[in-house]
């Protein structure tokens, strides 16, 4: 028997729903509204972060590799 879950109505971090105006704060400009391509303001470093199995954000997914926001 099939089950039909409903969408939870949360704020998750889902990367679809990715604040600009956060991401701004934190000195990174996203690229690509779909490929969740990141870019460090400070190095120019560009990277994408790798989702959880959930397809959520990870933790500090807007981490510079480099290190110049944290
Ligand atoms: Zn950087």
């Amino acid at each position: 028997m099939e089950q039909v879950l409903e969408a939870p109505q949360t704020q998750t971090e889902d990367p679809r729903y990715l604040s600009a105006y956060h991401l701004e704060r934190l000195g990174v400009t996203r690229l690509n509204r779909h490929n969740l391509l990141l870019r460090c303001r400070n190095c120019g470093e560009v990277w994408t972060p790798t989702l959880n199995a959930d397809a959520t954000l990870p933790a500090g997914y807007w981490r510079c590799p480099n290190h110049c926001n944290g």
